[in-house]
């Protein structure tokens, strides 16, 4: 693989997620802690609008934005506004110095998550980074989520773009221990990068990594509306394995709702499943009450530039 020459970091891409937002404007004022001696790193606040409002967004899910089909669509008057800001900032990343090799997306989540990393591939350039950084952090803080084949972005990309999600932090609040726990991943990011560039050889190694199995729903009375809570034993508990038998819901009526009652998958009773997203308040517009992963690894040959 070639030398990176330009990262870009973007916070702000969810107006309401304050770590990115903050860290921004924090390097800005001391840009030594981004800036590595053999790339350009830029920063963009992704969704502006977004933030003078501390919304998630201002018409739809600027994350959701950059498929193919919007980014090739003639924009009209009745456009929304994030549709014609992923358009701008795919034009943005591939002008200027040279299109951007590494997009760092910065983002926040209620949910008790820690650091969870989010990468649409598990090629070796990328999985050596998760590797890196996680070996950078205490025991237990990291953990990563690969979602290919899932609904993704798609920036046009020359070589990777990761997601830093950072939590439990609420909705337009600033934490010093979670944008602590960001600007940590990001500054390994980048030393990562710097690494590559200027020579490091990174050992084959099995890294793990978690894949998406389904996205639980809330449970609904018959007229639509949620009818229970997270169970107490599952809130906060985001990436302790859960398994079939174990209870995921408490009714209003008292009722106990279990794992293999909400999962459509079909599932054993020893199957072990990595719940995260648990709570997260964005998810109930996507009617999504907590997410369940499997846990894999890939086994990742030596890296070293070309
Ligand atoms: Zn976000």
């Amino acid at each position: 693989m070639h030398a990176i020459e330009n990262v870009c970091i973007f916070g702000g891409t969810h107006g309401d997620e304050m770590s990115g937002i903050y860290l921004l404007k924090k390097w800005k004022g001391n840009p030594t802690i981004i800036k590595r001696s053999s790339f350009a790193t830029k920063t963009l606040l992704a969704n502006p609008e977004a933030v003078k409002l501390a919304r998630r967004y201002c018409d739809c899910d600027l994350n959701r934005s950059f498929t193919d089909e919007n980014l090739k669509s003639e924009t009209v008057e009745e456009t929304p506004y994030e549709a014609r800001r992923a358009k701008e900032i795919n034009s943005l990343l591939n002008s200027g110095s040279g299109p951007c090799d590494v997009l760092i997306d910065l983002h926040n989540t209620t949910a008790n998550i820690k650091l969870c990393l989010i990468h649409n591939t598990v090629g070796d350039f990328v999985m050596h980074m998760m590797n890196y950084i996680n070996s950078k952090l205490p025991q237990g803080v990291c953990n990563n989520i690969c979602i290919s084949g899932a609904k993704q972005s798609t920036f046009d990309l020359t070589s990777c773009g990761i997601g830093i999600e950072v939590g439990p932090q609420p909705q337009r609040v600033l934490r010093a221990d979670i944008m602590d726990l960001q600007e940590k991943a990001t500054v390994h990011s980048l030393d990562f990068l710097e690494l590559f560039n200027t020579g490091s050889v990174f050992s084959e190694t099995v890294v793990p990594y978690h894949v998406i199995k389904e996205n639980v729903k809330f449970p609904r009375d018959a007229e639509g509306n949620i009818c229970g809570v997270i169970h107490s034993r599952l809130q906060d508990n985001d990436w302790t394995p859960v398994k079939a038998a174990d209870p995921v819901f408490t009714l209003f009526d008292g009722t106990v709702v279990l794992l293999r009652d909400v999962i459509s998958s079909v599932i054993i009773e020893d199957d072990i499943f990595y719940p995260c997203f648990i709570n997260e308040a964005a998810y109930y517009e996507k009617d999504t009450a907590f997410v369940i992963t499997t846990r894999c690894q890939k086994a990742v040959a030596k890296l070293q530039k070309s």
